[in-house]
C-alpha cells in the first residue's frame, strides 16, 4: 500500500486530491491535512476584509471534494517536515509517514522585516485573517461615534500591488456601509496606499496600468507612490520619499493599518531544509524538489521558471491549479507504473484581470485587454471557473458568482 500525504487545501492541493481520488485503485492511500475543515477561495479575501463578501461566500468544506473510500482528511497544523526520514509533524496528531508527500501550503503575509509591521498592520493572508480586518474595520467605527476622532476613519494600505490594488476596490464598496456605522458621510471614510515603487501594476501594459491607477484616483483614494515604509507603530506610519542619503520621512495617523506589499511561501519549506528562497523552491520539471524526488512543491511554495526566462511565474491561484491537475497525473503515472510522465510541467497564462470593486475590472485575457464591466464579468467567470476545477459542478451552483452584470 502506497502513502500520498497532500498538506494543504488549496487551489493547489485539493485539485490533486480531486484528480487523483479518480485514478488511484485499492493500493494507494491518500491523506490530506488541512488546518481548516473548509476550503477557502484565497482570491476573494479582498472582499472578507472590506465587509463586501460572507466568509461562507467564498468558502466550502473539504468534505465536498473528499471521497472517504480513497482519502482521509486530518483537520491539523502542520508543523515540521522530516525529509531525511519521510515523516510529517503535526500539533495534535501522531507522525505522518508518506511514500509520496506533496506540499501546498500556500503564503504568509510578508513583513520585509519593517519594525513594527508584525505587531500593528494586519495581515490579509488567510481567511481568518481577512475576516479580523472586517472585523477591526466596524470596531474603528464604532469607536468613531464614541469619540470622534478621525484617525479611526483613516485606513492605511501598505503596497499598492494587485492585492493592494484589489483591496482599494473593495474597501470603496464597502464605504457607505462604513460611514453609516459611524454616523459619517463616505467622503470622510479615508482610503489612503503608500507604495515604495513609482512604477505601478507592472504585470500590465503601461496603458492599463494607467487606467487602474486613475480609476483608484478617481474614488477619491489618496495614492502615494515612492514612499518605503520605514516603520509601523499602533495608529502611525512612517514613511520615506525621495534619496535614501537625504530622504524626507513624514508619518500618516491611522487606526486601520492593513498589510498588502507581498507574500511569501509557508515557513515550514525554509524550516524543514529545502534549497529556498522566501519560502519557495525551484522544483524540477516534474515539481518535484531536486533532492526529493517524492516530494512535490506546488503553488505558492513553488518558484517555477518559465522555459525561456529568468524570473518564475507569479504565484497565482491559475497556475496553483495547473499544478494540482500535472502532478495528480504525474503521481498516477508512478503509482501505476514507476515512471514520472513523458511530458514537464507547461503553463500558459489564461491572463491576468484585477478587479476594483463589484463592477469595474481591468487585465488582460487571452491575448486581449479588458476593462469596465466586460472586465468585471471575465474575472467573475474566471472564478467560477476555478470552483468548477476544485469543487466541481456542485460548488459552482452553490457558491457560482452569476451577477455578472449587476
Ligand atoms: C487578495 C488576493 C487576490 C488574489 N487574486 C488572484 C487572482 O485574481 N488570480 C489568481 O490567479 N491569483 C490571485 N491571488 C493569488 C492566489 O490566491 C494564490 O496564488 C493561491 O491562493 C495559491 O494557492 P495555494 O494552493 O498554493 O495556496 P492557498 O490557497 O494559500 O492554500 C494553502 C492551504 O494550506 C493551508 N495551510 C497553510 N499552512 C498550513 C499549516 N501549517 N498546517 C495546515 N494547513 C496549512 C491553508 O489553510 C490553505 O488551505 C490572489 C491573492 C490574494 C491574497
Amino acid at each position: 500500500m502506497k502513502h500520498v500525504v497532500i498538506l494543504g487545501a488549496g487551489y493547489a492541493g485539493l485539485k490533486v486530491v480531486h484528480e487523483l481520488q479518480k485514478r488511484v485503485k485499492g493500493d494507494v492511500k491518500l491523506t490530506l491535512v488541512d488546518r481548516n475543515n473548509y476550503h477557502y477561495e484565497a482570491t476573494d479575501l479582498h472582499e472578507v476584509a472590506a465587509g463586501t463578501k460572507k466568509p461562507s461566500d467564498i468558502s466550502y468544506p473539504i468534505a465536498d471534494v473528499v471521497k472517504p473510500s480513497v482519502t482521509t482528511f486530518i483537520q491539523d497544523e502542520v508543523t515540521a517536515l522530516d525529509l531525511a526520514n519521510q515523516t510529517v509533524k503535526l500539533a495534535d496528531h501522531k507522525d505522518l509517514t508518506y511514500d509520496y508527500l506533496v506540499c501546498a501550503l500556500g503564503f504568509v503575509s510578508e513583513s520585509f522585516g519593517i519594525p513594527g509591521v508584525d505587531e500593528h498592520a494586519l495581515p490579509m493572508a488567510t481567511l481568518k485573517e481577512a475576516e479580523a480586518i472586517h472585523q477591526h474595520l466596524l470596531a474603528m467605527m464604532d469607536k468613531y461615534q464614541e469619540v470622534q476622532d478621525p484617525s479611526y476613519l483613516n485606513i492605511v494600505i501598505g503596497g499598492a500591488g494587485f492585492t493592494g490594488i484589489e483591496l482599494v476596490g473593495a474597501l470603496n464598496d464597502a464605504r457607505k456601509t462604513l460611514a453609516d456605522r459611524a454616523g459619517v458621510q463616505p467622503s470622510d471614510i479615508k482610503i489612503n496606499v503608500i507604495e515604495a515603487s513609482t512604477h505601478l501594476l507592472p504585470m500590465f501594459s503601461e496603458k492599463l496600468a494607467t487606467y487602474g491607477i486613475n480609476l483608484v484616483k478617481s474614488f477619491g483614494v489618496n495614492l502615494v507612490t515612492g514612499a518605503r515604509i520605514t516603520k509601523v507603530d499602533d495608529g502611525q506610519v512612517e514613511f520615506q520619499q525621495g534619496d535614501p542619503e537625504d530622504a524626507v520621512t513624514s508619518t500618516m495617523e491611522a487606526k486601520t493599518i492593513i498589510w498588502t506589499t507581498g507574500v511569501s511561501g509557508s515557513p515550514i519549506i525554509d524550516e524543514a531544509g529545502f534549497s529556498a528562497r522566501r519560502g519557495r523552491v525551484i522544483p524540477s520539471e516534474h515539481l518535484t524538489d531536486n533532492d526529493h524526488d517524492n516530494v512535490y512543491l506546488i503553488g505558492d511554495v513553488a518558484a517555477v521558471m518559465p522555459p525561456d526566462g529568468n524570473r518564475p511565474y507569479p504565484t497565482t491561484a491559475q497556475i496553483a491549479l495547473g499544478m494540482g491537475k500535472y502532478v495528480a497525473n504525474d503521481l498516477a503515472s508512478r503509482l501505476t507504473n514507476g515512471q514520472h510522465l513523458t511530458t514537464p510541467f507547461t503553463y500558459k497564462s489564461l491572463g491576468t484581470v484585477a478587479s476594483v470593486g463589484n463592477t469595474h475590472a481591468f487585465g488582460e485575457a487571452m491575448g486581449h485587454e479588458v476593462r469596465g464591466y466586460m472586465a468585471s464579468a471575465t474575472k467573475k467567470m474566471i472564478a467560477n471557473e476555478s470552483l468548477f476545477r476544485v469543487g466541481g459542478f456542485r460548488e459552482v451552483m452553490k457558491k457560482g458568482r452569476f451577477d455578472l452584470y449587476h
